[in-house]
């Protein structure tokens, strides 16, 4: 792979914006950046101080000046990149941007593939890989937690749990080898048990963050939800209710199947990925309103189930099946709607909710109990440290299979199976977290990782 060509992008998408940023990184990121861009405090932009904002001209193909901007420049090795870079703060016109980046080319740049300065960040060790996969997920994020979770393993708070299990591992596995190889030097005897410790520390580290990452792809997936109840207890004024809570996220996209439509909206820090709205919201065809088959067959593929019941009427068969429905789901939460009719609900609903919140879905009174049971089951209060959380099923997929390998190395162990075979399992798990961190990994996989990011990035 050429590392040194030097590659140019729009880092802030093609859109009108106050500010937009054109980045550079490769050896000749600064020599060609200087072509389009004269700043009356330097004579050339090669004798400009790193990370500092130079104010200048940006220049045209043509020699035209098209802007007046920021210019920054960091060099090799301390940089985003660890190559050298440059960045030019324009106005946010796609007209200005474009026309820079066609300058750029002309003096030499070409055109940066979808992310590629981080994936030049990974190959130049500035980054392990959980981190890069960190970069995507602090720009998808989709809630505070889990903007502070990428921005945790931005510090590579995941690498540096799992460095340490691998780096006691590969000292073991030397020791052994070191006896093994000079019988006649000075080392201390290997014995298995001695590394006892090593091991079951290792095993428990392992178990805790695989036991985080159920909790991290509701973070990043969202949660499947799905609002139950017989017809008229008010399933589309909740939906309403819960999208007009949070109007600050709210999209309509079209789910795997034909007819289905998901809506997302937040609640309690924790992204609803509600099944099935068109049968929620067609509330005039009667024909196509949800009815409690429907809703069966909407809760088997939800997580959260949000049974609803019409406090001002008495409980009837139908709601009866929609308890039983509602008692196969992981998480469900009763709930009793109408309390503006009704403030004393005419009924108790059985104890197989983890709870039972009274609202309005009218008056919106209640969402905020709502909000808050949601917060409870699955948000920014459920015990996880922000930054320690799994979220990416490839590095979910690494840490089971090096906590797989552990397991079997300590029963290998207990079993008094000879030390070669247990340390060969053992360079299992080592080679599970390398694959985790980036350190040995396929050239494929780190493709299809970065071909994830967006260009510029
Ligand atoms: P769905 O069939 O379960 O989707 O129920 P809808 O949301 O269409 O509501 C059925 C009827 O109940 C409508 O006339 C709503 O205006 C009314 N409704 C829903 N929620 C409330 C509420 O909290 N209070 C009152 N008074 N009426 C409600």
């Amino acid at each position: 792979m050429i590392m040194n060509d030097t590659i140019a992008a729009i880092s802030t998408g093609n859109v009108i914006s106050a500010i937009g940023i054109i980045r550079l990184s490769g050896e000749n990121a600064i020599k060609i950046t200087d072509t389009v861009f004269k700043t009356k405090s330097l004579d050339s932009l090669e004798n400009a101080e790193d990370r500092r904002l130079y104010y200048g001209s940006l220049y045209n193909n043509q020699g035209r000046v098209i802007d007046r901007c920021l210019c920054t420049v960091s060099r090799a090795p301390n940089s985003y990149t660890g190559e050298n870079t440059a960045e030019l703060q324009c106005h946010g016109s796609p007209v200005v941007l474009n026309e820079g980046l066609r300058a750029l080319f002309k003096a030499g740049a070409r055109q940066a593939l979808a992310g590629e300065f981080t994936k030049r960040a990974f190959l130049n060790r500035r980054m392990d890989l959980t981190q890069a996969e960190a970069v995507i997920d602090l720009i998808d994020a989709e809630t505070p937690l889990a903007a502070e979770n990428a921005a945790g393993q931005l510090g590579r708070s995941i690498g540096r749990k799992t460095d340490g299990i691998y780096d006691e591992l590969i000292q073991m596995i030397a020791h052994f080898q070191a006896v093994i190889d000079y019988p006649d030097e000075d080392i201390d005897d290997f014995a298995l048990a001695q590394y006892t410790d090593t091991l079951s520390n290792a095993e428990t580290t392992l178990d805790r963050l695989m036991s985080t990452f159920d909790r991290g792809r509701i973070m990043r997936e969202g949660l499947p939800t799905a609002i139950i109840g017989r017809p008229n207890t008010g399933k589309s004024s909740l939906l309403n209710a819960i999208l007009g809570y949070d109007r600050a996220i709210v999209t309509g996209i079209a789910g795997t199947t034909r007819d289905t439509i998901e809506e997302r909206a937040t609640l309690g820090g924790v992204v609803l990925r509600i099944s099935d709205t068109a049968g929620l919201r067609d509330t005039e065809d009667t024909v196509e309103r949800m009815g409690v088959d429907r809703a069966v067959a909407a809760a088997k593929n939800a997580r959260l189930v949000l049974a609803l019941f019409d406090g001002s009427q008495p409980i009837t068969e139908d709601d009866e099946n929609v308890i039983e429905t509602a008692k196969n789901a992981e998480y469900k939460i009763g709930i009793i709607n109408k309390s503006d009719l009704a403030p004393e609900p005419s009924f108790k609903l059985p104890d197989v909710f983890d709870a039972v919140v009274t609202i309005s879905a009218k008056t919106g009174e209640g969402i905020d109990e709502l909000e808050n049971q949601v917060r409870r089951l699955f948000g920014d209060n459920a015990a996880v440290t922000p930054g320690e959380i799994l979220t990416n099923a490839r590095q979910a997929e690494a840490v089971n299979r090096a906590l797989a390998s552990i397991r079997d190395a300590r029963a290998a162990m207990e079993a008094g199976v000879t030390p070669d075979a247990v340390l060969t399992i053992c360079e299992d798990a080592c080679a599970a977290l390398a694959e985790l961190t980036g350190k040995s990994v396929r050239d494929d996989i780190i493709s299809d990782i970065f071909s994830r990011f967006c260009v510029g990035k």
